[in-house]
């Protein structure tokens, strides 16, 4: 039934971050013209007590720090031919006592060592250790992330060498981390860069069938991993008119991408994600407004996070079962447009009558939901849509709105959104908020009722396209939390590929 696609020309390959492995313990065989370390202030001490630190440089460098008032949180010292390595990135852990339970240290590794890392790859450092002795998997997600640019198309920047990050000087701490280390907070860091990767490309590079290329090729040689790539002939056989009337009006041809991950046995539960793909959104006739247009080529950004999570779940060999669903078009005006007004049928029979052809995430969801839910029996189901400004307007660019029919799946959701410190809201879902999704006076359903609870109106939606509405499903609506308004650490300005690493830590929370 599958056909794997072989891997091709990465049109844009991600390979801005090298994986070290297996360098534990520090000795200078590494090079590393710099490093990140951690103190604590409320009393001043480095965080790595090993003897990989001297007692004479230890000494000295609390000495600057001291000198230099070190003592809020976030603070950075730079110091310079210290102990034989010629920049010292000194980054403050603030107080130890805040630093109890597993995710807020995971966070702090991760702060601390993005900071670090940002500020030595100002200063041009190539070989950079960071400091792992309070987390090394926190530690590696913020290196990884922190490193993230996307300056390809920018003329001589691949000239430029690369930043390398290793591990400095700390303990195998796979055992006492619940299996987590260096390498698996790379594969985290690594997976959300990729799902960066993908929004950033401009909407001109990253159509329909270069996105489902470039996933293809990422994946292609993965174990465990099938990849189907469906195109529109198949989509008609399958009746998805509801998403066959948004690719409508673009000459880009749509796909429909299929990725299995069996990392368990046949008879292991078997989880479901679906992600939005517009590769541009211009609202189709019913045009957005020019401000802030170019932004839409990250209406994919619930397909980039789902592929991405394929990738991570499989570089981690998680033994889970995974199927991976993403509709893939464009959304643009033209003569072949959907017009306001249209009816279409969807894959489960139910007809909509399409008000606003902006809310167009919702019409290619209800036939990929339709689609996995009816032909799967799945342990839960999971969209990931950056798909309302009404949930960007209520939660901004910190929580990614989270809408639920099911109470246990809310909190292994929020259990894992801490664990990441990539942190989801529970939104609610309520039956009175369909009423305004069924006045048409000519088809079932409507695509929009405007204004008024926008966020959850949408999600009611999505749920009449659940082959079986008890089915535990979460809706994620990501628009808020697309794009980062300032760099800082590992949060790096632009599309940030959010919500990847929830999702894996989701997944690999039924593996535990
Ligand atoms: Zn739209």
């Amino acid at each position: 039934m599958f056909r794997i696609f072989q891997a091709g020309k990465s049109v844009a390959s991600y390979n801005k971050v090298q994986f070290r492995n297996g360098l534990r313990h520090f000795t200078n065989q590494q090079n590393y013209d710099a490093i990140v370390l951690g103190a604590y202030t409320d009393e001043l001490a480095l965080a790595n007590t090993s003897d990989h630190i001297s007692q004479s440089t230890r000494n000295s460098i609390l000495e600057q720090l001291s000198a230099s008032n070190f003592s809020k949180a976030d603070d950075l010292r730079m110091l310079y031919n210290v102990g034989g390595i010629s920049q010292v990135a000194v980054v403050s852990l603030g107080d130890k006592k805040s630093n109890q339970n597993q995710a807020a240290v995971l966070e702090t590794a991760r702060r601390a060592a993005g900071l670090g890392v940002q500020a030595l790859k100002k200063q041009k450092a190539t070989n950079v250790g960071v400091d792992v002795s309070i987390h090394a998997h926190g530690a590696a997600e913020g290196a990884v992330l922190a490193q993230f640019e996307f300056s390809k198309l920018k003329k001589g920047k691949d000239q430029e060498p690369f930043l390398s990050v290793g591990p400095f000087g700390g303990l195998d701490e796979a055992s006492v981390n619940g299996g987590l280390n260096w390498e698996t907070g790379q594969i985290y860091g690594v997976s959300q860069n990729l799902a960066r990767m993908l929004m950033t490309t401009p909407a001109n590079l990253m159509t329909p069938k270069t996105f489902s290329e470039e996933v293809a090729y990422l994946l292609a040689g993965l174990e465990n991993i099938d990849i189907a790539v469906h195109d529109k002939e198949w989509a008609v056989r399958q009746k998805m008119n509801s998403f066959l009337s948004v690719a409508q009006g673009s000459d880009e041809p749509l796909r429909f991408l299929e990725i299995h991950y069996k990392g368990a046995s046949e008879s292991d539960p078997v989880y479901g994600l679906v992600g939005k793909g517009v590769t541009f959104d211009s609202g189709g006739i019913s045009l957005k407004p020019s401000a802030n247009m170019a932004l839409m080529k990250g209406d994919m950004g619930g397909a980039a996070t789902v592929c991405s999570a394929m990738y991570g779940i499989s570089k981690l060999k998680l033994p889970v079962n995974v199927v991976a669903v993403t509709p893939l078009a464009e959304n643009l005006p033209s003569g072949r447009a959907t017009k306001p007004g249209d009816v279409v049928r969807a894959m489960n029979g139910k007809s909509i009558e399409v008000i606003n052809t902006d809310a167009e995430g919702r019409l290619i969801l209800a036939d990929a939901l339709y689609y996995l839910s009816s032909k799967y029996s799945l342990k839960s189901i999971i969209d990931v849509a950056t798909l309302t400004g009404a949930c960007d307007v209520a939660l901004g660019q910190v929580f990614a709105g989270v809408f639920t029919n099911s109470d246990e799946l809310w909190t292994q959701l929020n259990i894992a959104a801490q664990m990441t410190s990539d942190p989801f809201w529970r939104m609610p879902l309520h039956d009175d908020y369909l009423k305004a999704m069924k006045e048409s006076a000519v088809a079932d359903l409507v695509n929009s009722a405007g204004r008024s609870g926008g966020a959850v109106t949408a999600a009611m939606f999505l749920k009449e396209f659940l082959a079986d509405k008890e089915q535990p499903w979460a809706h994620i609506d990501i628009a808020g939390v697309m794009d980062c308004s300032s760099t800082e650490g590992y949060h790096v300005k632009g599309m940030t590929g959010r919500p990847t690493r929830s999702l894996i830590e989701y997944l690999r929370g039924h593996t535990k």
